[in-house]
């Protein structure tokens, strides 16, 4: 398994992401999220019971949201002072109950990406009523840390002992590349070696799936890759659907006006912004229900399509 040329693409692109998390972690972060223990935001789709969960909060800098606008552009987008520097994100895992299955959608950070930048989910799934035993399948949209390094302990013991893991192959692929640390940056070493580290553990329980396909029935992956080599998005069968963005759309109010904005943290940016407008193409003529992961809580909406771009109605 090999991708020169797309490693090469994301090689230069990791650049970014280093100087963005550097900027994160300079920003400072919002004080954890009180959501975790107030209890899910839970409804029926379909056959589906759906509960919106929260691992608390990260705080992302505007340079980071998108270099391709002036900072005030960005600001008044987003509602805040011409001079803001950041905005807050939640992190906000979904748990699907479905038969005799407790399925998560991502995992959270395990508290290992700062203090105050998540790490509450196993307090969100006991405010939901369940136990993390309780879950059965995890099912991820991509490999980032916000969203797969709450599976591992720091003890190397399985916060959902009893959940099989679920991951796009492409995803897969490129993570487990033995050699990926020695093609990103430096600085990027410990970011891939926790990552890595979390794979390893997760192998034998780890089943893999092609987007396009039903990862569970009633539950399709949707191809969204930009944002990392094999990201995923999912939606839910029943009514008009309901979407699982994951991160192909991480600010509603500044990338359904702008699809083809490059988000900081995308690995190609240009690949991303493409998948994300077809994403938004298709939640909006099939007027489906869309839930993202980073919006704010609980993070439901729609997109209407107006002007060549989106406008994102709140549900
Ligand atoms: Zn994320």
């Amino acid at each position: 398994m090999t991708m020169p040329a797309q490693r090469t693409t994301i090689r230069l692109d990791r650049r970014k992401f280093l100087a963005a998390a550097s900027a994160l972690v300079a920003a400072g972060v919002l004080p954890k999220s009180a959501l975790a223990l107030s209890g899910p935001h839970s409804f029926t789709h379909g056959t589906f019971n759906v509960m919106v969960l929260s691992d608390g909060t990260l705080e992302l800098p505007l340079s980071i949201i998108s270099a391709d606008a002036p900072p005030e552009e960005l600001a008044a987008l987003l509602g805040l002072a011409a001079d803001a520097q950041a905005a807050p994100a939640e992190i906000s895992p979904v748990l699907v109950t479905a038969g005799s299955d407790a399925i998560l959608f991502d995992t959270g950070t395990g508290g290992m990406m700062g203090p105050n930048a998540g790490g509450q989910l196993v307090e969100s799934v006991k405010a939901a009523g369940l136990t993390a035993d309780a879950i059965t399948k995890v099912i991820f949209t991509h490999a980032h840390p916000d969203h797969l390094w709450g599976t591992i302990a720091a003890d190397g013991t399985h916060v959902f002992p009893n959940a099989s893991y679920h991951l796009a192959e492409a995803e897969l692929n490129f993570w487990s590349a033995p050699d990926l640390a020695t093609q990103m940056p430096a600085d990027m070493t410990d970011m891939i070696n926790n990552t890595q580290k979390q794979l390893t553990a997760m192998k034998d329980k780890i089943v893999t799936f092609k987007p396009g396909s039903e990862v569970v029935p009633g539950i399709a992956a949707i191809d969204t890759a930009g944002h990392t080599p094999g990201h995923v998005s999912f939606e839910l069968a029943g009514g008009d659907g309901l979407i699982l963005t994951g991160d192909a759309i991480t600010v509603p109010a500044v990338f359904f006006a702008h699809p083809e904005w490059k988000f900081g943290f995308d690995a190609d940016g240009e690949m991303a912004g493409k998948s994300r407008r077809a994403l938004l193409d298709m939640a909006a003529a099939g007027k489906k229900q869309m839930l993202g992961y980073h919006w704010a809580f609980p993070g439901l909406g729609r997109a209407e399509a107006k002007d060549g771009a989106f406008v994102y109605v709140a549900s």
